[in-house]
């Protein structure tokens, strides 16, 4: 799901590897998207919007 990143986000995008950075000016979002392994939650792990579409979804579309 794209959330807006908050104030003091440390998350990494798992795609290019670099922080996911709040800005009030680029209004920037990032995906979050919980990892299932055989069918149970694993991890989650967040990208960047454009990250997200640049890996072609890689857990399928974000919602919300
Ligand atoms: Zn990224």
């Amino acid at each position: 799901m794209a959330r807006p990143v908050e104030a003091g986000s440390d998350a990494v995008c798992v795609y290019c590897s670099e922080q996911i950075r709040f800005s009030a000016r680029l209004k920037a979002r990032k995906v979050i998207a919980n990892v299932y392994v055989e069918g149970r939650w694993d991890r989650v792990e967040q990208f960047h919007e454009d990250c997200y579409e640049r890996s072609g979804q890689a857990y399928g579309p974000a919602r919300g």
